[in-house]
Order: structure tokens, then C-alpha cells, then sequence
């Protein structure tokens, strides 16, 4: 084992075995191995121990990356678990489905030249290890205060909160729509990426902390908001964002073209052993299907993973923009692609054909023009340019927006952004309702689960100080 850092100079990158394509292909489990525990600390110790650790400030959630790789090097794990948990709630799915490649690993210095150090298999590492030896415990609050809080949406914002309050000692109460808790980390990512296993321990260890769920508790739809802003002293709310873009085009309501969620949550829900109507129907199955998928974001790279492993003939994945200006992870492209997923860049569906039920998409070349004020360039079709794609199942994945959340709360003074997401204070984090504060994609838009992590730790922050402040007895006039 090696005892000493700034071992890149001798020691080149190395990542966790992926399982054999023809394998991988046939099921849903993760495809990446775990570091054996000599190349995690050989790994680590790639680490430059740099004065100004660039991982570490582009990581939303501050990760101590260096010291962590450097007691990982040092054989003192659970001391690296300490560490990385410290700032971290869920840091081993943090370490399998974080675009490390845009935050820590694409800011670690050593990148260029020398391939970055592979810091989310080692943060995955470590977690794991500190699982499998029982180092992970339930946050036990030192004292129970009084207070009282609802959380809305068991998503890695809700639950990042909920572990924060509930270890300050606050009554904490989750409510969420669905009937398991994780939002989309269990029903819209799928279990190549992360093994639901690994979402259930979490919210386990949750329930062991003392935090109260309740499942099958649509906020809006059966459940008042009002109830729940008269239950709590403090209400936090983390409903993600779920509205789904749509496309236009004739043929666009053809059956067979169907929104990426619906196809992804039937998928999750099969693996975890639910009946799932419309899958076992084969409406949202993709067995034997000509697949084509619309949208170049993670949401698209995780359809075109599960339907080659659903057994589709042949699976393709339309963006308008090219490979180097796709939003997803260029890690899952890869992934993809090596799984036999044909992209075809720059193009946009013009149309949907079919008499019944789509059998093709009908589309146009692109090509990008002139930078926008965003500084992102635009698309543009080339005329003449049509050409066909045959399919029989269609997806659409072209991102999400917010729900109409006031509405749906029956909450007119509910402030909201331009974009619908929801507007916060943001010294406080407090919305335009005293004592409602929002964390989350429903604030930030549809991002990352990192950032869904750094949103809930801060706005449980925020809500502690917001308690506190109401508890203390006013100061003698
Ligand atoms: C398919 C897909 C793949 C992704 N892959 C990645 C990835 O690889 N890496 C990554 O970092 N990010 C990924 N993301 C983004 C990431 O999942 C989100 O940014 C993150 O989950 C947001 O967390 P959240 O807690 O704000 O919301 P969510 O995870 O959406 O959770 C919100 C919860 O609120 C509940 N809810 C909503 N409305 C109500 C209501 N009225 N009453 C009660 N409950 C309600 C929902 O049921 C849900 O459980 C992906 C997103 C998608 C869609």
C-alpha cells in the first residue's frame, strides 16, 4: 500500500471494473465494481494534496475531498467515512451518480495530462466499506426540542433536511405522493446507476433516526396544505420539479410516443416487484421495439439504457445539439454507446407517422449558429434536410418544469419565479409564507441530487435558526 500522496507522477488512473457489456446488457444491477482496498488507497493517493483543492470548491456540497483521499491512502477508512459524511448526507450515491466529470474530478488539477483522480469511486469506497462494517449510525438527537416540522417530497432534498432536523432534535414528519420514499433517486433513476438497495437502507436508517414517513400523502390531492401549515411549527417544501416538456409536430399524440418518467417509473416499479399495468400490457415496455428517444439530458440517457436491457431490436437517441454540447454525462454516453445505442446528433423530430400507433419520426438536420445571450449556441434546422426513423416506441425526454404549485396548494400567496419554481428568501430560504420555506428542484429547477443534498442541508439550517429564534423568550424591554 502506498504511505505517501502525489503518487500520479508514478501511478496512472485506474477505475473500478465495469461488468462485460454482453452481461450488463441482460439485467439491472450496477455495472461498475467496487475498488478492491489496496487500489482505492493507490488510487487516492494519486492526490496532490494541492494548497487550493479545486475538487473541493466545485463540489455543492464542499466534500473535503483531499483529506478524506489522504486518511483512504493512509488505511484509516473509518476516519475518511467521518470525514465525508460530515458534510454529506447520502455520499454513496453521491459517489455512483454525481457527473463528477463537470464538478470534482473535472476540477482536480492533476486532470490535465495526468487523468484526474477518481474521487467518486473512492468516495463510493468508502461509504460502502463503512456500511458493510456498521460505522454507519442513525443521527440520534442529544435532546428533543418541542418544535415540529413537515417536510413535503422524500426526495435527497426532503431527506437531507430530515436527517438535519431531526438530529437537532426537532419532531420530524415527511409526507410524499409516492409509496416509497427517494423520489426520483427510486423511481426515475434506474438500478444500473443506483441499486435500490442502497436508497432503502437510507430511508431505514432514517426511520431509525425517528423520522415519521408518510407514504401515499399527495400534498394538494387529498391532503391539505393548510392541514399541514396548522400541524407543524415549519413546513419545508421539496416536491422536485415533474411537469414534462413536451414536443409539437403532427402525429405528436400517435399512441407509442410516450413521456420518459411514466416509461422510467414503470421500469423501477417492475424491478421492485410491483404489477405495473401498463408495462405488463407492453405499452411502456420496450421488448422487441424499434426504440428512438428524444432529448440528450441524463433523464434520455437513463431511456435508452433500460430499454436495451428491456430488449428492444434496436434503440436510438435524437438531440438536436452535438456530443460536445449534450447536457447528459459524457460517462453515460459512453456507457451507452458500448451498450449499442446508435445517437444521432444534431437533428430534431419534425413529425410522427403512423396510422394506428407511431411507426416513424420524421426528422430534421441541425446545425448550430450564432451564441445567444446565454452564451449557448442556437439550433437550427437545415432545409431539405428530412429524413425518417423507424419506430415503434418514442420517447420523450426533454426535461421538466414545476407544477403549478400555488395552485395545487391551494396557495395563492405562494410566490413564484417567471419559470414557476418556487421563489425563496435567499438569506432565510423562506418563501413568501412565514414559516414555509423550499429546497430543492422546485427552487433551483431541475438539476442534481448533489445539489438537492446542499439545498436541504441549508434550508435545514435556516429552519433551525427560524425555530430557535421563535423559541427564545423575548429580551426584557
Ligand atoms: C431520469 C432522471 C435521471 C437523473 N439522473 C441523475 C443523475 O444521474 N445524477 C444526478 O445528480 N441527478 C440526476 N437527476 C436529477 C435528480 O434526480 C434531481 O435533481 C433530484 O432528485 C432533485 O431532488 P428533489 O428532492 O428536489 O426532488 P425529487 O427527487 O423529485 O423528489 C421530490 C419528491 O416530492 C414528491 N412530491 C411531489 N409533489 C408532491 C405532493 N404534492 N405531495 C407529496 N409529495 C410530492 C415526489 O413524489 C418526490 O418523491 C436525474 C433526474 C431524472 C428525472
Amino acid at each position: 500500500m502506498p504511505e505517501r500522496m502525489l503518487q500520479f507522477v508514478r501511478l496512472a488512473q485506474a477505475t473500478p471494473e465495469r461488468r462485460a457489456v454482453a452481461e450488463r446488457r441482460r439485467d439491472f444491477n450496477e455495472i461498475y465494481d467496487l475498488f478492491a482496498t489496496d487500489a482505492a488507497a493507490r488510487q487516492a493517493s494519486r492526490c496532490s494534496q494541492c494548497g487550493v483543492p479545486f475538487c473541493q470548491i466545485h463540489c455543492p456540497v464542499q466534500n473535503n475531498i483531499p483529506d478524506w483521499l489522504k486518511l483512504t491512502t493512509e488505511g484509516r477508512l473509518q476516519e475518511a467515512y467521518e470525514v465525508s459524511q460530515a458534510t454529506n448526507n447520502f455520499p454513496e450515491i453521491c459517489g455512483r451518480i454525481c457527473p463528477q466529470d463537470r464538478l470534482c474530478e473535472g476540477n482536480c488539477v492533476i486532470e490535465k495530462g495526468h487523468g484526474s483522480v477518481t474521487i467518486g469511486a473512492v468516495e463510493r469506497f468508502i461509504t460502502d466499506t463503512a456500511w458493510e462494517q456498521g460505522w454507519v449510525k442513525p443521527r440520534l438527537p442529544r435532546q428533543e426540542r418541542g418544535a415540529s416540522v413537515g417536510i413535503i417530497g422524500a426526495g435527497p432534498a426532503g431527506l437531507a433536511a430530515a436527517e438535519q432536523l431531526r438530529a437537532e432534535g426537532y419532531r420530524v414528519d415527511v409526507y410524499d405522493r409516492h409509496d416509497r420514499a427517494g423520489g426520483l433517486l427510486i423511481y426515475g433513476i434506474p438500478g444500473f446507476k443506483l441499486e435500490k438497495e442502497v436508497v432503502r437502507r437510507r430511508t431505514a436508517l432514517l426511520v431509525a433516526q425517528g423520522v415519521r414517513f408518510h407514504l401515499g400523502a399527495a400534498v394538494g390531492d387529498g391532503l391539505a396544505f393548510s392541514t399541514l401549515r396548522a400541524r407543524h411549527d415549519a413546513l419545508l417544501i421539496a416536491t422536485g420539479v415533474y411537469k414534462a416538456r413536451d414536443l409539437g409536430g403532427p402525429g405528436v399524440g400517435l399512441p407509442g410516443i410516450v413521456p420518459a418518467l411514466d416509461y422510467l417509473i414503470a421500469s423501477n416499479r417492475k424491478g421492485l416487484g410491483d404489477e405495473v399495468t401498463e408495462f405488463d400490457s407492453g405499452v411502456l415496455d420496450a421488448r422487441g421495439k424499434r426504440v428512438v428517444v428524444i432529448g440528450g439530458g441524463d433523464t434520455a440517457m437513463d431511456c435508452v439504457r433500460t430499454a436495451v436491457r428491456q430488449g428492444a431490436v434496436s434503440v436510438q437517441c435524437l438531440y438536436r445539439r452535438d456530443r460536445a454540447n449534450m447536457p447528459g454525462s459524457m460517462r453515460e454516453v459512453k456507457n451507452a454507446e458500448e451498450e449499442g445505442v446508435e445517437f444521432v446528433w444534431l437533428c430534431a423530430p419534425e413529425a410522427f407517422l403512423g396510422e394506428e400507433r407511431v411507426r416513424a419520426v420524421r426528422a430534421a438536420r441541425m446545425h448550430l449558429g450564432l451564441p445567444d445571450a446565454s452564451g449557448r449556441q442556437s439550433v437550427e434546422p437545415i432545409a431539405g434536410s428530412g429524413f425518417t426513423v423507424p419506430a415503434d416506441l418514442v420517447i420523450k425526454a426533454l426535461g421538466f418544469d414545476p407544477e403549478d404549485l400555488p395552485g395545487a396548494f391551494g396557495e395563492p400567496a405562494l410566490e413564484v419565479s417567471r419559470w414557476g419554481t418556487i421563489k425563496v428568501n435567499h438569506r432565510t430560504l423562506m418563501t413568501a409564507l412565514p414559516g414555509v420555506f423550499a429546497a430543492g428542484d422546485i427552487v433551483r429547477g431541475a438539476s442534481l441530487v448533489v445539489w438537492g443534498i446542499r439545498d436541504g442541508r441549508d434550508a435545514a439550517a435556516a429552519m433551525h435558526a427560524w425555530l430557535s429564534a421563535r423559541a427564545l423568550p423575548l429580551a426584557a424591554e
